[in-house]
């Protein structure tokens, strides 16, 4: 089926409309019309080629929230009509322990993301969500609620779950103190849930100006990182930090502000490694840890959870023109909180 869509033909080349086809619907896919896809960092850091060599032409998107208006004929889970979100992948073995599990995210060959991948078929490159149509195995797609608007719920797909699914394993909720490094796409669901589970939350960010939008959206305390002093007022203050910087930043500054026992969780991922001291490590018996989006039942959980608390992500809606805008607003971290294309405009 012919499709379009904004891709980007090179490394660091502006995204540009363009054409392809998908496949047609197997006996268990689903089709659907795209209403919205957001703008995930990933997006921008792969379109970049910021993570190594990535598979051009790329159509990114990994945030997508459409209708149904085709099923396979052995498809149960959606009817023609439905809300269905796809996220960041769209593929797994099925098999292996994690998969078993419903971890598809760790399956242990690998998943297959949503673009800049090949599919199962070792052939067929992935194209993503900034496009008007999407086939997709059912099993890797969601419900979306139905009293949560769609532009609302596209970054849910990728940003929410990917901080929905540490703060459920961290246990983050009442009586534990959180902080949330970076409000941006991912950082802002952060705030949302970890208030929604009961945590005392405080955002880390070097964007001064964010603190009132901070504060509406739950956290009790918002600290401004770029003065140092705040490193040694705040040591040894938190239990879990969920860092979603998407740039190089010194971690050592941040693991000082764990307690006894805390966990620094890694989300973002800028692309180069960070340097820990030891010492500040075995001070306090810290953790890093890292954490990768959630697998296709926690991703139901979080739509479910979302629609039970009414929580849907702050968003830009833009028309496909203005992506490449997006994209450096974005990098500027000038986004409120998240840009999502309508698909209509493609
Ligand atoms: P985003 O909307 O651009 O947010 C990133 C935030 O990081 C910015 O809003 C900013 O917050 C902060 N930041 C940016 N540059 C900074 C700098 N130089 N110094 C300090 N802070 C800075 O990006 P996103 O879409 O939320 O994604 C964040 C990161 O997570 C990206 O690296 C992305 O690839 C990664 N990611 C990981 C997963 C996963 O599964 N682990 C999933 C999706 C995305 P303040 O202005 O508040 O400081
Ligand atoms: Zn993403
Ligand atoms: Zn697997």
């Amino acid at each position: 089926m012919n499709t379009r869509a904004y891709a980007a033909m090179a490394a660091k080349e502006k995204l540009a409309p363009y054409e392809f086809d998908r496949r047609s619907v197997g006996s268990h896919d689903v089709a659907l019309s795209i209403a919205y896809a957001g703008i995930c960092h990933s997006d921008i850091h792969q379109a970049r080629e910021e993570w190594g060599p990535a598979i051009f032409p790329m159509v990114p998107g990994h945030e997508i929230a459409g209708i149904v208006t085709a099923i396979g004929s052995s498809v149960t889970k959606f009817k023609v009509g439905d809300k269905i979100g796809v996220g960041v992948f769209v593929d797994s073995c099925r098999s292996c322990e994690n998969c078993t599990q419903g971890l598809q995210q760790y399956c242990l060959e690998g998943m297959t993301g949503t673009y800049n991948q090949l599919e199962r078929d070792g052939t067929t490159v992935a194209m993503g969500g900034y496009s008007n149509y999407f086939v997709i195995n059912e099993d890797y797609a969601v419900h979306i609620p139905e009293n949560l608007p769609l532009e609302g719920v596209a970054p849910l797909l990728c940003a929410g779950i990917t901080l929905y699914s540490p703060i459920k394993h961290w246990k983050v909720g009442p009586g534990k103190k959180v902080a949330v490094m970076g409000l941006g796409g991912l950082g802002h669901m952060g705030v949302k849930f970890a208030v929604a589970m009961g945590a005392e939350v405080t955002v880390l960010s070097h964007s001064a100006k964010k603190k009132n939008d901070a504060l509406a959206m739950g956290a009790h305390h918002f600290i401004e990182t770029s003065d140092p002093a705040v490193f040694k007022a705040n040591a040894k203050k938190f239990d879990v930090i969920l860092n979603t910087v998407s740039a190089e930043i010194n971690i050592d500054d941040y693991l000082s502000l764990l307690k006894l026992d805390g966990t620094l969780v890694v989300i973002g991922l800028p692309g180069k490694p960070y340097a820990v001291h030891v010492g500040t490590l075995l001070n306090g018996r810290r953790s890093i840890a890292g954490s990768m989006i959630g697998g296709i039942p926690e991703l139901q959980e979080m739509l479910n959870f979302c629609a039970e608390k009414s929580i849907v992500s702050d968003v830009e809606v833009i028309n496909a023109t203005y992506i490449n805008e997006a994209y450096e607003r974005t990098v500027a971290s000038d986004v409120k909180y998240r840009f999502v294309i309508d698909a209509s405009t493609i």
